[in-house]
């Protein structure tokens, strides 16, 4: 019997994905936006973590306050940002770096001390990009046949899309396995933990008092476990990104459910 994850204490911080909780492309989901606006009037502090590396954090906050959530960049956590991360770790010098991407992306990248280059690349970038083309596959497959390491920003296979799916990053990682078996692929975003540990130490709650929300049982649901935070799936649709034997701590079909109902408002 799996037990309830309210038995498990309150909720003193919210970690949430955008793409298919907070929104569905530019359509705001409305009974997000209000669990949103009174967590904020509860004092419950919350940010955000996606996968989708086409806009920068300052863009999805301004995104995200045009459809009525109140936040800052400082708690949108995006895989360009993690990716950079990961850059300035390995190096610290800077280098060259060969992008595939949107423009925020490799803005990124040289912001984290890289020239853009397309052939003696120490690192090959690959994040989402809508104009993705023959000729850049073909010069990312040549630098990791010479051993070029490749970062990618998120696993996704597919990004939900107003009208059905896009096909996402995955893709494109997929085609340069395909093309170099052997190659180095770090893959940066969900279901890895990084984000939400950055998301849940700006919040300053304690791991098991904070949840995790998302969509996708594949990266959403189990980053936040592997977190250490109790992860919800907001079920208002199917989840796609492939089959997964993850079992959420809970499963709702609208986030006023989480939302605490003061004392005394409980009855009318
Ligand atoms: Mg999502």
């Amino acid at each position: 019997v799996l037990q309830p994850f309210w038995s498990r204490g309150p909720i003193r911080g919210v970690v949430s994905d955008l793409d298919g909780v907070a929104y569905r492309g530019e359509l705001p989901i409305a009974s997000s936006i209000e669990a949103f606006r009174r967590w904020r009037e509860q004092g419950v502090p919350y940010a955000f973590v996606t996968n989708n590396s086409s806009l920068s954090a300052s863009q999805f906050a301004e995104k995200l306050s045009r459809m009525g959530v109140a936040v800052t960049r400082a708690q949108i956590f995006t895989t360009i940002d993690a990716s950079a991360t990961l850059l300035r770790q390995r190096w610290p010098h800077g280098g060259r770096a060969y992008v595939i991407g949107e423009r925020p992306l490799s803005e990124a990248v040289e912001d984290a001390g890289f020239t853009i280059a397309g052939t003696g690349a120490d690192v090959v970038v690959l994040g989402f990009d809508c104009n993705l083309t023959y000729d850049k596959l073909r010069i990312a497959t040549r630098a990791v046949l010479g051993g070029t390491p490749v970062i990618a920003t998120n696993p996704d296979a597919l990004t939900p899309a107003p009208d059905g799916y896009d096909p996402c990053v995955g893709m494109t990682i997929a085609a340069i396995s395909a093309a170099v078996p052997e190659a180095e692929i770090i893959v940066v975003g969900k279901p890895q933990p990084f984000m939400i540990e950055q998301a849940v130490a700006l919040l300053g709650v304690a791991k098991p008092d904070a949840i995790m929300i998302g969509d996708q049982l594949a990266t959403d649901i189990i980053a936040g476990q592997r977190a250490g935070l109790r992860s919800i799936l907001f079920a208002s649709d199917a989840p796609f990104n492939g089959a997964s034997t993850t079992t959420p701590d809970g499963i709702v079909a609208s986030l006023l459910d989480l939302v605490e109902v003061p004392v005394g408002a409980r009855q009318s």
